[in-house]
């Protein structure tokens, strides 16, 4: 019997004068003869070629885009152009029909938003097998990079009590009925009567936990589902994303950047050379958009140009005050163009001046050492009293792609912060003794993953690198 092979393979191997099976579901069907497959395996498609006068009557009329085959034939070297082999089909069977009136995707561009509501079905479109395969290819290189560099992958929870980032955009986590919870002498929902006896909520962040494995184990990260029930529609936020978070003992601010810098380049470097392809698919399709687009809003370099330009080049180091000083005499600061204007030191950085930076420096930006007024109580004072130990980087296009910090490792100055702040001691009473035995200097940094896959593959919209979305009002499929 003759070899199944997935397009990928056959791509690969070429076996010319073989007879082959393939599968897949038909892109495209032309002149009652010619048939572009895909099955997802691979960017490329494969052309079949069929004889109309060899098919029965019914298999023919089947043969509608959208539809499953199976098909067996020769690969012969093509003489048609477009494509450098295709199969000589000698028998075709249509496993799943797909009524051409009713299906949606056809061979025709289709808008992002519309291709969202048929999430179902998208991942049958190229730019979505594009994006998707990528995803998988650099969620591979992320454990990759660490697993080479004797990093523990460690497991945080999902469910937890703990507010890492104490920004209050908490999904809770309860079994009390919604009518009727029990409640306390003080008329309060009664928690010690719940599941776990006590408040809980989706993960924010599994930092808190991922540095307790680095004070055992020195190199841990996680990389798992976060949530953010945060009501902003952003192209850039889902209220359920992903997030990579490396933790290292023994490490300062500098060595968390040095090790946020490889660790990107690393990616985008996987993805140049493992998904070449697709990359190539993406890049067209990104020049097609921006055509669309007024001169200024266009993007400076293309997609590919880009990739390459942030995987060989430094990322620019500048501190918040520089920074603070580059916007405040900034073009569009003194013209009143930012909608929250930069008059003082102190202020937060919104995405219009994490852009403005961005293309300033003409390069990724890490920003560090940020007033402690606007970051979290885990990151360590500086001795200025006044600025703590943080980073973020900005991306091209992006924004905050990291955010990441050395954490506060002297136990008095971090019980000081949380009841400066009302953290109660009894909520992290863990959290302080790994600063009460054997404490150390520790860092780590947050990557949003979809951040990277919207960065890598050029996606406008975050809703687009994320198999199903959740966003305020969406959670289909
Ligand atoms: P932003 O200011 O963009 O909301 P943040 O300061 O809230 O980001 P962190 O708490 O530092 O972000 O989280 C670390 C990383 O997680 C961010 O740099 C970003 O890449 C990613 N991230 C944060 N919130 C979201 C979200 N809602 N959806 C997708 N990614 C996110
Ligand atoms: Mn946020």
């Amino acid at each position: 019997m003759e070899a199944t092979l997935s397009l990928y393979e056959l791509f690969k191997q070429k076996p010319i004068g073989s007879r082959l099976r393939v599968y897949g579901w038909v892109r495209n069907y032309r002149s009652n003869r010619f048939i572009a497959l895909s099955d997802g395996s691979c960017q490329a498609q494969l052309q079949l070629v069929i004889d109309p006068e060899t098919l029965d009557p019914e298999t023919l009329k089947a043969i509608t885009v959208g539809a499953a085959l199976r098909a067996t034939g020769d690969l012969v070297a093509s003489q048609g152009k477009g494509q450098d082999v295709e199969i000589q089909v000698t028998e075709l069977t249509v496993l799943g029909t797909s009524p051409s009136d009713e299906y949606p995707l056809q061979p025709k561009k289709h808008s992002m938003e519309f291709l969202r509501e048929k999430a179902h079905l998208r991942m049958r479109t190229q730019t979505f097998g594009a994006v998707f395969r990528l995803r998988h290819h650099l969620s591979f290189a992320v454990h990759q990079f660490f697993h080479q560099r004797r990093f523990f992958y460690l497991h945080t929870p999902i469910i937890t009590a703990s507010d890492a980032e104490g920004a209050g955009e908490l999904f809770n986590v309860t079994t009390l009925p919604h009518q009727q919870a029990p409640t306390d002498d003080q008329g309060k929902v009664d928690y010690r009567q719940d599941f776990f006896g006590r408040p809980t909520h989706l993960t924010v962040s599994g930092q808190l936990e991922a540095e307790l494995g680095a004070l055992g184990l020195s190199k841990v990260y996680t990389f798992g589902p976060t949530f953010r029930a945060e009501n902003s529609n952003t192209p850039r936020h889902l209220a359920e994303f992903w997030m990579i978070e490396p933790e290292i003992a023994f490490a300062d601010l500098q060595d968390d950047m040095d090790l946020a810098e490889s660790f990107l380049q690393y990616l985008i470097q996987y993805a140049l050379e493992h998904c070449a392809d697709d990359l190539a698919f993406l890049d067209k399709r990104l020049a097609e958009e921006e055509k669309q687009l007024p001169k200024e809003k266009r993007q400076p370099m293309g997609l590919l140009e880009r990739l390459r330009f942030v995987s060989q080049n430094n990322f620019r180091r500048v501190s918040y005050t520089e920074a603070v000083d580059i916007l405040r005499q900034s073009k569009p600061n003194k013209k009143k163009k930012f909608q929250f204007p930069i008059d003082e030191w102190g202020v937060d950085l919104q995405s219009e001046h994490e852009k403005y930076l961005v293309k300033h420096f003409e390069a990724p930006v890490i920003l560090f050492d940020y007033p402690a007024r606007i970051k979290a109580f885990y990151m360590r004072l500086n001795e200025d009293e006044n600025t703590v130990r943080a980073m973020d980087i900005l991306f091209p296009g992006i924004g905050e792609i990291v955010g990441g910090s050395q954490r506060e490792e002297r136990l008095d100055v971090l019980r000081n912060k949380m009841e400066a702040i009302g953290i109660p001691e009894d909520d992290l009473w863990w959290y302080l003794e790994t600063r009460k035995f054997g404490t150390c200097v520790h860092s780590g940094f947050g990557l949003g993953f979809e951040r990277l896959v919207q960065f890598v593959t050029g996606m406008a919209n975050i809703r687009d690198v994320i198999p199903f979305p959740r966003t305020p009002g969406n959670a289909e499929f």
